[in-house]
Formats: structure tokens, sequence, C-alpha cells
């Protein structure tokens, strides 16, 4: 596995190095600012690898919990006494929920979390519930 993941990095970055480094010049300040668009370009490159190895890890760890709809709660965890869902497994790998945007409410924007953060136009008065804008 370590050596199939560092000859795909290889892979990843040896093509375009072997073309973009024959006769380049690396000395001093120029030659700097190119050694540092080179780590730049191949930290890209390798996080690529890599996340495409964790996202196809996560994805063969996500297709063993799978929800069982009658009882609410995740198959494989559920033999662990974790009835719930998402179970921790699948809420470590997804990340916390995403907030529920916050609505206008209307009246002062000093007292809607819509419009917290914002510069409504003097008076200062939220633009409500049916707004678009968020
Ligand atoms: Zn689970
Ligand atoms: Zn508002």
């Amino acid at each position: 596995m370590t050596d199939e993941l560092r000859q795909r990095i290889a892979d990843a970055i040896r093509p375009t190095m072997l073309m973009g480094l024959q006769d380049a010049e690396l000395f001093d300040a120029p030659g700097a600012e190119r050694i540092g668009e080179w780590v730049d370009w191949i930290s890209n490159k390798v996080t690529e690898v890599l996340q495409s190895d964790l996202d196809q890890l996560r994805g063969r760890i996500h297709s063993l919990h799978k929800y069982v709809p009658d009882a609410d709660y995740c198959d494989l965890c559920s033999n662990h006494g974790d009835i719930t869902w998402p179970c921790a497994t699948v809420r470590a790998l997804d990340g916390p929920p995403e907030p529920a945007p916050a609505v206008h409410v209307g009246g002062n924007a000093e007292d809607c979390p819509a419009c917290d953060g914002t510069n409504p136009p003097y008076l200062f008065i939220c633009p409500g519930p049916d707004s678009e804008e968020a």
C-alpha cells in the first residue's frame, strides 16, 4: 500500500517536473520564487492524490453504516448499543450538520439574526421573513 501510494504520487508529479525543470535556473531570489511555486504545485498534487484516497476510504466506511428506517438507527452500530442516526461514526465522518440559515424576523434589524453583521440602510429595519436576501 505504501509503495503503491508513493508510486502514484511520483507518477502524478514526474511528467510535469521533467518538463518544467528542464533548463530551469534556480539561483538567487528568482530561483527561490520559482522553487516556492514548485513546492506549492507539488504539495497541491500530493494533496489531490491523498484526498482522493481519503474520500474513497470515507465512502467505504460510510457504506458499512446503513440506516434502518423502521428502527431509525444504524444497523452496524446498534450491535454496540449506539441506537442513534446518524450514528457516532457517520457523525464523525460527515462533521457537524450545517446550521439552518438565519431567517429575517422583521422589525428592528438589531434583533434579527439574519440581519446580524449586515449593515441595513437607515432606519435599520429588517426586511422581514418574506425577504429573498439572507
Ligand atoms: Zn454506524
Ligand atoms: Zn432581518
